[in-house]
């Protein structure tokens, strides 16, 4: 239910026979700061759906996706065969194909290998690492953040987030008005109430108000979810930043869900042994939450330090190595000869 924004206080409706759209507003029963918590949540349940692993056995399927634009998903098989072979299979399979089969529209996948899912593991924690050692960004927001009171800070954010929420009551009475203010001159046109000049000029200043309450709404709505953003940001500091390497090992799931918005994989194609081009490995673009990726610290002065330094912003991806697709997976088809 709570995926329906009406909870926060503002609901649109469209009347399916005139297409017309009415804004409703109804009393606000949660935060936009909570509706935008509960959505997110929602979006990272849904891609575990049908998932039936243990929650975080599998390290990265929250994070990946197939360039595709369907999830990956992890799958472990461990048991034994009728013929005592033991199985034990970890992997990482885009969901397309089995997304189609269900009846979901899905776009071609060339991602027809799966990724070994230690092996994948391995080596985006290898990068993770490497990017996080490189930063300057993370250095110094680590220190800031550590340094600065954490109560402190989180009192600004509570107020600033009350604030807003203010604001966006605000907007919705405004909002409000405005569309009783456009059905009262509707209605007055159908009466002949208004000079026929008149009601144009006046109907889109009203619309144009609209919009532009609208739009205020939205950027004050994304701006708590900035916050939010914020709040975990220095929570996850508080739990992890001084030690992430260690973390990153430790506590891998937890540690990465605060550095990794999201892992793209994308197929590396080129020529197998047959010389029949395939898919012969798999890149992973991992998706930085912050801009920490090459991010550089250039002293102002680079004669006298004193004058402090600047930090220049990095890139928000990396791009991994190949990861080659296991060859020795399927044995070659012995080719029938003519003699
Ligand atoms: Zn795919």
């Amino acid at each position: 239910m709570l995926s329906n924004e009406g909870y926060t206080g503002y609901y649109k409706w469209k009347d399916k026979e005139t297409e017309d759209e009415f804004t409703i507003i109804i009393p606000q029963i949660i935060s936009h700061s909570l509706f935008n918590k509960t959505k997110k949540t929602m979006k990272r349940n849904q891609k575990n759906k049908g998932n039936n692993l243990r929650k975080y056995e599998s390290l990265l399927s929250d994070f990946m996706t197939c360039s595709c634009g369907q999830s990956i998903t992890g799958n472990i098989n461990r048991g034994t065969r009728k013929s005592g072979e033991k199985i034990n299979s970890e992997v990482y399979i885009c969901s397309s194909r089995s997304n189609y089969w269900k009846g979901k529209k899905v776009n071609p996948c060339e991602n027809r290998r799966i990724l070994n899912m230690n092996d994948t593991d391995k080596l985006v924690l290898k990068c993770i690492k490497k990017v996080v050692n490189e930063s300057s960004t993370l250095k110094e927001r680590f220190k800031n953040d550590i340094l600065k009171d954490k109560n402190k800070q989180d009192d600004e954010i509570r107020d600033e987030k009350k604030r807003l929420e203010c604001w966006i009551r605000n907007y919705e009475s405004q909002i409000e008005l405005t569309t009783d203010s456009i059905s009262k001159v509707e209605i007055n046109n159908m009466l002949k109430k208004i000079d026929d000049k008149v009601y144009p000029k006046l109907m889109r200043g009203l619309k144009d108000e609209l919009i532009h309450l609208e739009d205020e709404r939205k950027k004050t709505i994304q701006e708590i979810d900035d916050l939010d953003n914020r709040k975990e940001w220095i929570d996850w500091v508080g739990k992890f930043g001084k030690e992430i390497e260690k973390n990153l090992d430790k506590k891998p799931h937890e540690t990465i869900q605060g550095l990794i918005k999201e892992l793209v994989v994308y197929p590396v194609m080129g020529n197998n042994r047959d010389n029949e081009t395939k898919q012969i490995g798999h890149r992973i673009k991992i998706h930085f939450q912050l801009p920490i990726v090459k991010d550089q610290l250039s002293w102002n002065d680079e004669m006298g330090k004193t004058k402090g330094y600047t930090l220049k912003k990095g890139n928000k991806v990396y791009q991994t190595d190949d990861l080659p697709v296991n060859v020795g997976g399927r044995p070659k088809k012995n080719k029938q000869t003519r003699v």
